[in-house]
């Protein structure tokens, strides 16, 4: 079978059939969240969270999208999940670490079906958390949700990052910049960067058969951040907490599709 992949400035437009596969990647993607996510209570350990993630991508016949990966660091990453406790962002490794009353959980979680991934992330609090954390998380989802709003064909990928930060940074939090959102599909990271800061009407111009994942990540103070000498694990320059979600979604001609949380269990 040939696939005539159509490009627009290195961006690939999927065909009906490729976002059929994206859309089983997806859900399997959204089935590993919510197991992870039922399982997040103090005393787990990344470890665990991380096998039960595996066991389900493995269950309904896909890959991991993370495991083996090993472009973003000096070491291919261990994990099926990224899991990054408080101050990390982003890129934590799963291991001996338990969770604790209070903590806040991000969870970062990709899976590939038949060529193609979905890539998808949330944060959780492990069981009462502060006010402060609990904000910080609904903010960062909302941060999504207004990102995801502006996902339409004709629409600009800065459209998408202005209403990220905007939203934001209205409320006081840092945005970070280092690390985006992307295009996504064959391979987990594809063009366009998707940052969540940036002016409207900048950037490519969305397309139906586009697939794009955007991905906030907010602290509650600084935007900087520093790597640990894992090599992997991403965070706050300045210590403080920092919450991450993200979707994969299709542009069609009705907006946005969002492939990795379709049940929108945790909107
Ligand atoms: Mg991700
Ligand atoms: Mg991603």
């Amino acid at each position: 079978m040939t696939t005539l992949r159509r490009r627009t400035g290195g961006i690939t437009i999927k065909s009906a059939r490729e976002i059929a596969l994206m859309r089983k990647a997806g859900l399997v993607v959204a089935e590993a969240k919510a197991h992870v996510m039922d399982a997040v209570k103090p005393g787990v350990t990344t470890a665990e969270l991380d096998r039960i993630a595996e066991e389900i991508i493995v269950k309904m016949g896909a890959t991991p999208s993370f495991k083996g990966y090993a472009a973003g660091g000096p070491i291919p990453f261990t994990g099926t999940i990224c899991a990054s406790i408080n101050e990390e962002i982003v890129h934590g490794i799963p291991g001996d670490r338990r969770l604790k009353e209070g903590d806040i959980f991000s969870v970062d979680v990709g899976a590939i079906v038949s060529g193609f991934h979905g890539d998808s992330a949330f944060t959780v609090g492990v069981g009462d958390i502060s006010d402060e954390a609990q904000r910080l998380i609904d903010a960062t989802r909302e941060s999504l949700k207004r990102g995801i709003a502006q996902a339409t064909a004709g629409a600009r990928i800065g459209d998408i990052s202005h209403a990220v930060q905007q939203y934001a940074e209205d409320l006081g939090y840092g945005v970070v910049r280092k690390y985006v959102g992307h295009g996504i599909g064959r391979a987990l990271h594809e063009e366009p960067q998707v940052p969540n800061h940036g002016r409207p009407g900048r950037g490519a111009q969305m397309k139906r058969g586009m697939t794009i994942a955007i991905e906030p990540m907010l602290t509650i103070g600084t935007y900087e951040t520093e790597q640990l000498d894992d090599g992997w694990t991403v965070v706050t320059e300045d210590g403080s907490l920092s919450a991450h979600f993200e979707d994969t979604i299709a542009i069609t001609a009705d907006g946005a599709e969002i492939l990795t949380t379709p049940s929108g269990y945790y909107f």
